[in-house]
């Protein structure tokens, strides 16, 4: 039952898949409908030859043959005429719709990329994502090409032979079903096999790249064995399923040649007997053989190319659960497009009853924040870990954009703000401090757009503490950074991030544990540039280390999702709440 209803689940996916196809709906199928019905049109072309070479030898007349084979040629001509354009609309609207799923997934990805179930993909989650995408897309293609070609070729092979000779149709029809009986015996454990081995090779990979991964720690514990022991195991049962996989298909293979030898028995021995009562011509007869073969093949078939579409069809129920998930509670924002780009007045912050619910979560991350922050001031965000913080500031500098954000910037609300002014007021370093995958400088220019004066390079770096490394770094800016630069410290690439911030020239910056992977003295250094920035730029921090913010002009301690006291460290202590128990802890 319940294996019922999840099969029924599924198959919407492949009707799903359709819609890319809708605008190509009619090349498509027609070119679809051609290519399918090469299994037919072949065999049924051969038959007829076959025919009239017999009814030639049988008459006795030379010519017979001739014309036979004229009009075979003809035949093979038009074949490949109607059929080459066919394959191109079919490929090349296949090619479209794939372009344009991928696109819509693309966009999906890039929209929800901060939030829900998007957010947490790797980049070879991301990778995975795009070999579902090619597999949901054969969904149009060979598996259901070769599903088609069986039922086309069932269908209109049957028809002939019904016409040359109801008994012989219905017999070839009969053994042909039998057939396809016979068959879907096999795909059942077959397909249990093939399912069987991509969870085993699936751990197996989890088991070499645990392996890698875990290199260290794997000798620490003394776990070398046991690592290997399961890695093993693992190819043992590999290697057991392979050898039932060979044995099944071996089965199945000698079957199928039963199955044609008994389609040829049935057709001669009933069309022979047929012929000799004088009720059918021999090269009508001679008709049938090779399109009753065809039918038996056809037939045998059938399950595998049903079974052949069922990975696709995995692949499209993977596609839509990143198209269709990650749904806005909220309303999404209106479109940028349709505001205007107002500039604030100053750059003062108000967040007026603030509340904030990521993508697919049960509960508020955000719930009646209230803030006012004056410009110019050096604002401290505390509070333990999971209160919000990190949430609130990114609300702040604009990733998140729904109908409902009430955050205004010196008169310049956040909803009726073009997104990218609204950003272009914010500079921003995270724990995560991702860097490009591009030089040191290049990094550190992207913080301005993207280009910049070598100069100006130097003098951020320098700010952040980073040009001394850089400079005794294989002595340049061009050494690499993000996934080439192995070689960086966290603390490093966390001063690159620094610079590429202060490269921005943006009025409010934010720091969220930006000084996390850097040793005392180097997060000294950076504070010490924060507080030359503090007097013309208005800096909104983050920090486990509270004496870095003893003398922040204004504490905010959050509480879940809530702003829960507001003061000077002189203030807060004296008050001896929340603030007071997270300094003395
Ligand atoms: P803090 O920075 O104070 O540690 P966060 O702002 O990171 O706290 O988290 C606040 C709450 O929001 C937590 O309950 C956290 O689990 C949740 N949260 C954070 N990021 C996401 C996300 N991308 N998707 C869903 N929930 C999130
Ligand atoms: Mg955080």
């Amino acid at each position: 039952m319940e294996n019922n209803t999840k099969k029924k689940g599924d198959s919407q996916y492949f009707f799903k898949m359709f819609r890319f196809m809708r605008p190509y709906a009619v090349p498509f199928s027609f070119g679809m409908f051609v290519y399918s019905a090469q299994g037919f049109i072949s065999p049924f072309i051969i038959s007829f030859f076959m025919s009239s070479m017999v009814a030639s030898i049988t008459a006795g007349d030379a010519s017979l043959a001739i014309t036979g084979a004229i009009v075979t040629f003809g035949m093979f001509l038009g074949a490949v005429l109607f059929m080459a354009p066919g394959i191109y609309m079919m490929i090349m609207n296949e090619t479209r719709a794939i372009r344009d799923l991928k696109r819509q997934l693309f966009r999906t990805f890039v929209r929800n990329s901060l939030e829900g179930a998007v957010a947490t993909h790797s980049g070879e989650g991301i990778a995975a994502i795009n070999t579902d995408a090619d597999t949901a897309a054969q969904v149009y293609g060979n598996p259901l090409q070769a599903f088609l070609g069986c039922i086309i070729t069932i269908t209109f092979a049957s028809i002939v032979v019904l016409a040359v000779d109801w008994r012989l149709g219905a017999a070839a029809f009969g053994v042909g079903l039998l057939g396809f009986f016979v068959q879907s015996r096999f795909t059942k454990p077959l397909a249990k096999v093939g399912k069987d081995r991509l969870e085993v090779n699936a751990a197996s990979v989890k088991s070499i790249s645990n392996i890698f991964a875990g290199a260290i720690a794997i000798r620490a514990f003394n776990m070398q064995d046991k690592a290997a022991a399961g890695f093993e195991a693992e190819n043992k049962m590999l290697r057991a399923l392979d050898f039932k996989q060979a044995f099944i298909t071996m089965w199945q293979t000698l079957y199928n040649n039963v199955q044609g030898w008994l389609m040829l028995v049935v057709v001669f021995v009933l069309g022979g007997w047929l012929v000799a009562d004088g009720q059918l011509y021999l090269h009508q007869l001679m008709l049938t053989p090779f399109l009753c073969l065809n039918i038996a093949m056809a037939f045998g078939q059938i399950g595998a190319a049903y079974a052949g579409l069922q990975p696709p069809i995995a692949g499209a129920a993977r596609v839509f659960a990143i198209l269709e998930g990650g749904q806005q509670k909220d309303a999404p924002a209106k479109a940028d497009a349709d505001k205007n780009i107002i500039l604030p007045t100053s750059y003062a912050l108000k967040i007026d009853n603030l509340a904030f619910r990521y993508m697919d979560a049960e509960n508020d991350a955000l719930v009646g924040v209230n803030l006012e922050i004056p410009e110019n001031k050096m604002v401290a965000i505390v509070g333990e870990s999971g209160s919000g913080k990190s949430t609130l500031l990114r609300a702040i500098i604009g990733m998140y954009e729904r109908e409902s954000m009430p955050i205004s910037l010196g008169g310049m609300t956040f909803g009726d703000s073009n997104i990218q002014t609204w950003r272009q007021h914010f500079a921003y370093v995270d724990q995560s401090c991702k860097l490009f995958d591009m030089s040191v400088k290049e990094n550190i220019a992207m913080g301005a757009g993207g280009s910049a004066d070598d100069d100006e390079i130097i003098i951020s770096a320098k700010r952040a503490f980073a040009h001394e490394f850089i400079t005794a770094l294989d002595g340049t800016y061009d050494a690499p950074c993000g996934e080439k630069g192995g070689t960086l410290s966290g603390g490093q690439k966390q001063r690159i991030a620094i610079a590429r911030a202060l490269m921005k020239k943006a009025p409010i910056l934010v720091f969220d544990e930006a000084t996390s992977a850097l040793d005392g003295e180097s997060e000294r250094n950076i504070m010490e540039t924060i507080e030359t920035l503090r007097r013309d730029h208005t800096i909104l921090i983050t920090t486990h280390n509270l004496e870095n913010v003893v003398e922040a002009d204004i504490i905010v301690v959050m509480e879940e999702g809530t702003v829960a006291e507001i003061g000077t460290h002189e203030e807060l202590m004296a008050k001896g709440g929340a603030y007071h128990r997270l300094y003395t802890n």
